[in-house]
């Protein structure tokens, strides 16, 4: 992948030769660290204290990485081992903070891309968290409970040591939704003693958790989604939404789409994807992918306006907004061209750089408005920041006044992205506004900081 990634600007060009050469078996990471730098050369240019404080150089090295054995014991009483990552990237602005994923594609390269995206995702939400990531190659996938949860209470015997709410505050991710946190944070509290609220967000809303950070991510893409709009005098009501994914985010996604008067019409997951015209059926879907964990055929066998095509992404169906809320590199550039043939007007990344370099190239020359995962999906964390806030208040706010700060905070990211494009020249461009109002907030605080 890096062998393809276009040069950069001689601002930044040399860091990004050093972690090439420091992380040669880490291509995601890398991609993540080309693209801010490519975005950010003119906030180096701008502000030359920034280069004497060596804030790159800094910022592309992880604070810390933790790399651990996570035995267990099958429900067939044979031995498994996985892998457990936990790197720290930046704490300058807060306790680390950032998911943990479980899922067998994990691996260095990819916690490291999910973590360094999180500082300046963090960043721009302006809620004093700093960046991390974490998880494991386990698959949760097909396991009973009892599996699950003797794996994550593996997994926590080595993490404990390294979290704390003044700490790293983990959260979920692919493969980590409310049974994974409550058996993490059990665990937890069993080994320390201790029940800190504010170690662990998206926690039950029964115990600690707060209302409205299940739906958070989603709500808060396509908040995002209608600021765009906004800027251009338009709503989302009657327009057709393409969907990836069929977890956390592309559910509460779907939801909020509709509440706006939108049409989704599309869902996914790694078999393939469905199309229904008529519209996702939410319960529907809700039912098999929430209560059964089936897999996403099973929707297409029970409603007859919808079709299943296995092994292909949604990108084909024509829509007016397409929302990849799935996973990494799922927009390459031949689904771009789809998308932008069949007329797509906005494209809001749920998921964590779902699109390739050269599809973000071919939105942009095409006029289509194109926000990047680390604006749009940053309504999760936001919500879990504001978890943390009542945890450590002992206050539990309404799902009302929850929903209207996170309307309020993805209206804030989004002005923020959009004042610094054009602060750097490059109005409507929101990777180059999100990745320079993110990254000025951390490099002010780091130059205050000192070399540490
Ligand atoms: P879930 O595990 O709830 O859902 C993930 C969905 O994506 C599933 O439908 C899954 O299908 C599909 N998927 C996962 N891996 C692949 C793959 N390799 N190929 C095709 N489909 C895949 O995760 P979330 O909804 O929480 O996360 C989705 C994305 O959003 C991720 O990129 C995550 O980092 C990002 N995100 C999530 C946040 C949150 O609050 N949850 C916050 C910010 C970003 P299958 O079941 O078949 O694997």
């Amino acid at each position: 992948m890096s062998e393809t990634l276009p040069p950069l600007p001689a601002s930044v060009a040399s860091v990004f030769e050093t972690v090439r050469a420091r992380n040669p078996h880490e291509p995601e990471f890398q991609q993540a660290v080309h693209e801010v730098l490519d975005s950010i050369a003119p906030v180096i240019e701008a502000n030359p204290e920034f280069a004497e404080a060596g804030i790159l150089e800094r910022t592309v090295e992880p604070e810390r990485q933790i790399m651990f054995r996570v035995p267990w014991v099958d429900d067939a009483g044979h031995l498994q081992v996985n892998r457990g990552y936990r790197v720290q990237f930046s704490s300058v602005l807060g306790p680390y903070k950032g998911g943990l994923r479980f899922h067998p594609s994990v691996n260095l390269s990819i916690i490291k891309f999910l973590g360094f995206e999180q500082i300046f995702k963090n960043a721009l939400t302006g809620q004093g968290i700093g960046g991390a990531k974490g998880g494991s190659d386990f698959d949760p996938h097909g396991r009973s409970r009892g599996e699950v949860m003797r794996f994550c209470q593996s997994f926590m015997n080595e993490l404990y040591r390294h979290l704390g709410e003044h700490t790293d505050v983990p959260a979920g991710d692919i493969g980590v939704g409310a049974r994974e946190i409550g058996f993490l944070f059990g665990q937890y509290r069993k080994i320390t003693n201790r029940h800190e609220s504010g170690m662990f967000t998206g926690k039950g809303v029964q115990w600690g958790g707060a209302e409205v950070r299940t739906e958070a991510t989603g709500y808060g893409a396509v908040f995002f989604a209608q600021e765009m709009l906004a800027v251009r005098g338009e709503d989302m009501s009657g327009l057709r939404v393409g969907v990836s994914g069929s977890g956390n985010v592309a559910i509460y996604a779907i939801e909020k789409a509709y509440q706006l008067g939108a049409l989704p019409v599309t869902a996914s997951d790694s078999s393939g994807y469905v199309v229904d015209d008529a519209g996702i059926d939410l319960d529907l879907l809700r039912r098999i992918k929430e209560v059964e964990r089936g897999r996403i055929a099973e929707y297409a066998a029970a409603r007859t306006s919808a079709r299943f095509v296995e092994g292909e992404r949604p990108w084909s169906v024509p829509v007016d907004v397409a929302v990849p809320s799935a996973t990494q590199n799922e927009i390459d550039a031949d689904d771009a061209a789809a998308l932008i043939g069949n007329g797509v007007r906005i494209v809001v990344e749920g998921a964590n750089m779902p699109t390739l370099p050269d599809a973000v190239a071919a939105f942009q020359s095409s006029d289509v408005l194109f926000a990047p995962g680390k604006a749009a999906n940053a309504g999760g964390v936001a919500t879990s920041a504001l978890e943390m806030s009542q945890n450590a208040a002992r206050q539990r706010w309404t799902f009302t006044d929850s929903e209207d700060k996170l309307r309020a905070i993805m209206r804030d990211v989004h002005d923020a992205a959009f004042a610094a494009a054009e602060r750097y020249g490059r109005p409507g461009d929101y990777v180059v506004g999100a990745n320079s109002a993110g990254f000025e907030r951390v490099a002010h605080a780091m130059v205050a900081q000192g070399i540490i």
